[in-house]
């Protein structure tokens, strides 16, 4: 008992002393709203199969990510099992509203990287070539 009494005397409080500092500035490690970033995500779907509260959707036809932060807890199960790092935890409340409103992102899809060229046409295939009467004839060709 009297090892707490001294502990807390020298030890910082773990409130903040309103009205002396502002409680609406974030603090660190605050689980705050969730962002989406929709270019990162993957659609795999694991956020919302963690998720205990059911707040998020994945739609991977529809290429949609469905947010309710009226459901969500902010346990930060979906930020910790993203692979891609698409989701993180913002330092703010969610604001407050008459209506449980819902947040609908589209994914865009994946870039295809331009095509390759492969040296399979016969014109990418010559390796030297002759000059005979003036015409060049390709030394795959004699052969
Ligand atoms: S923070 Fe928790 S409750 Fe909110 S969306 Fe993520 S997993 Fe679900
Ligand atoms: S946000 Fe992350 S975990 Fe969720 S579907 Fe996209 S890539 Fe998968």
């Amino acid at each position: 008992m009297i090892l707490t009494i001294l502990k807390n005397l020298i030890s910082k409080p773990v409130t903040r002393r309103y009205p002396f500092k502002d409680i609406r500035l974030p603090v660190a490690g605050f689980r705050g709203k969730i962002i989406f970033q929709a270019d990162r995500c993957k659609l795999c779907g694991a956020c919302a199969k963690r998720c205990p509260a059911k707040a998020l959707e994945v739609n991977r036809q529809a290429r949609t990510y469905k947010y309710y932060p009226f459901n969500c807890i902010y346990c930060g199960l979906c930020v910790e099992g993203c692979p891609a790092r698409a989701l993180v935890q913002d330092a703010h409340y969610v604001t407050a509203s008459f209506t449980k409103t819902s947040e609908t992102f589209k994914v865009p899809a994946p870039k295809t990287p331009p095509p390759t060229l492969t040296p399979t046409s016969s014109l990418m295939r010559v390796e030297s070539v002759t000059v005979n009467n003036n015409q060049l004839v390709s030394d795959d060709a004699k052969s």
